[in-house]
């Protein structure tokens, strides 16, 4: 163990929420330490689509869109439906209030947006897409950090909170093997991220069977409600999540558009792009983004697609949550088979593939077109079995049998593999309108803030784009607040 560093301010996790945290604690005149285990910074925010559901932006502004932040909290439960009671209103309120500005510290930053694009029951558009990717948050947000002056440590995971007399002081991280104590004069914030990846946690508030499903971002384990939980903090909402659902794998080698650096001038050019150049001429450049690790719609197994698994089997009724059977599986992955009606049923609006909303919508000639490693085409059913190595008998009693009737004639389209995943996860520590981290009797832990998935306080996140609107607003909030606790605090 080394002798101990200190600083104001101790931030844990450098994804969206903890680079806005360490920013703003800074630009507030604290000294800040920001601890990353990974590599480099990112974070979910870095798997993200990169949608940001926001008012009074600019880009409303430009669209003639009249929007407030009041309406924005008004419609948000419509998207919660039945849930809706158990959101945190009040939280909610913060957050709707104070996304106008974060976006536009986000455009301060460098970040560039398209949209908005509707998104019912919004009764505005609000929803804008990051350009050209959502490299481009932390790409920004990482530079402005070093340039204010944040140390920003990475290959650094947190294992432990220091606590004394009650109070939070500092981090135990281990870096390079060794463990080093970070003290905080005023506060550490926790902006670890959610337990995609958990499976404690998944166990404990979803199932077993759930536990068993990977997260998109391997590295998000919960560990900021683990630490906090060991101080007597406590999760809400831990049994909602976005998953288990079904995913195509990402593509072996990043897409080009994927690869594209996220400079300012490259985004300008995009977006304006965007607006002046005829759709056809964009698509095929919008589409290799597209098809990057989305969803298959649920539409296609309601039509009649039949799911196999990698011996041609199938393995339970398609629109039952066949996610949930998907990890039990030869090599946790399955195969979406169609025949010549549904190949061309799905060719067009509106019998889409998938989508990322509010960017563009991918059809079966898309996925041939780009994504060749998750499609096999074959005149017969058994030549298909052959190229994905599939038992040929399995595969035609599976497409005999499928739960909407037997496939018709080919030529047969498999896509796959899919696999199971939970995309995010809403147990976050409850916390106070401040941030603050609250203990079992709502008592804020002294010296301990929580922001972004970490720091969800029983928020609802339903609906594109709050999710990174939380990350930013909260942390930036947090980050504010736990400099002016350094401020205050007895030296
Ligand atoms: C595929 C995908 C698509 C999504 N698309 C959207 C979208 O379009 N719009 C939207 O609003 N939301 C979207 N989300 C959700 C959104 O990305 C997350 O909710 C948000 O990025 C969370 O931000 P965060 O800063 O709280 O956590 P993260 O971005 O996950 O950052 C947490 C950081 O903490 C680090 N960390 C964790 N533990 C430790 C430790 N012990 N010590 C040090 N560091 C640690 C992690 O490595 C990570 O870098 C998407 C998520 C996924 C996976």
């Amino acid at each position: 163990m080394t002798a101990p560093d200190t600083f104001d301010v101790v931030v844990v996790g450098a994804g969206g929420a903890g680079l806005a945290a360490a920013i703003e604690a800074r630009a507030a005149g604290a000294s800040v330490l920001l601890l990353e285990k990974n590599e480099r910074p990112g974070g979910s925010t870095a798997w993200s689509i990169g949608s940001v559901t926001a008012t009074g932006t600019p880009h409303q502004r430009r669209q003639g869109i009249v929007d407030s932040p009041a309406d924005h909290w008004a419609d948000m439960p419509g998207f919660a439906g039945g849930l809706a009671d158990r959101d945190n209103a009040e939280l909610r309120r913060v957050l709707c209030d104070e996304a106008p500005a974060a976006f536009q510290w986000l455009l301060d930053s460098g970040v560039r947006f398209m949209g908005p694009m509707p998104e019912p029951p919004h009764r505005q558009p609000r929803m804008h897409n990051v350009l050209p990717n959502s490299r481009s948050f932390i790409y920004h947000l990482e530079r402005r950090a070093r340039r204010a002056g944040v140390d920003l440590r990475c290959n650094a995971q947190v294992t432990r909170l220091l606590v004394e007399g009650g109070r939070v002081v500092g981090a135990e991280a281990e870096v390079g093997g060794v463990l080093h104590q970070f003290r905080s004069r005023g506060a550490v914030v926790l902006a670890a991220g959610d337990f995609t990846s958990g499976a404690p946690f998944k166990a404990r508030f979803m199932g077993p069977q759930e536990a068993a499903v990977d997260g998109v971002n391997p590295t998000a384990t919960g560990d900021g409600q683990r630490m906090a939980e060991a101080l007597g903090a406590r999760i809400v909402n831990g049994d909602l999540a976005l998953g288990p659902e079904l995913r195509f794998i990402a593509p072996a080698r990043e897409t080009l558009v994927r690869r594209l650096p996220p400079w300012r001038a490259l985004a300008n050019f995009m977006a304006w792009s965007l607006d002046h150049l005829p759709a056809a001429l964009l698509r095929p450049f919008i589409m290799k983004f597209l098809t990057t690790a989305l969803a298959p719609s649920a539409a296609l197994f309601e039509a009649g697609a039949v799911l196999v698994n990698q011996r041609g089997e199938r393995f339970g009724d398609e629109s039952d949550r066949a996610a949930w059977r998907v990890p039990g599986q030869p090599g946790r992955q399955a195969w979406i088979v169609i025949d010549q009606r549904l190949a061309q049923r799905f060719s067009q609006w509106p019998d889409f593939v998938s989508t990322a909303p509010g960017i563009a919508y991918a059809y079966i000639p898309d996925y041939l077109r780009n994504r060749p490693d998750v499609t096999a085409q074959a005149p017969t059913l058994a030549a298909l079995a052959a190229q994905l190595g599939m038992d040929p008998q399995a595969l035609a009693q599976s497409a005999r049998q499928g739960a909407q009737g037997p496939l018709g004639p080919g030529p047969y389209i498999a896509l796959g593999p899919v696999r199971s995943v939970f995309v995010h996860s809403e147990g976050g520590l409850m916390v106070d309108l401040q941030h603050r981290v609250l203990d079992a009797q709502d008592r804020p832990i002294p010296g301990l803030y929580a922001a972004g998935s970490t720091g969800q306080g029983g928020l609802l996140l339903k609906g594109h784009g709050h999710h990174l609107a939380w990350a930013f607003v909260s942390g930036r909030r947090a980050g504010r607040l736990a400099a002016q606790q350094a401020r205050t605090a007895p030296s």
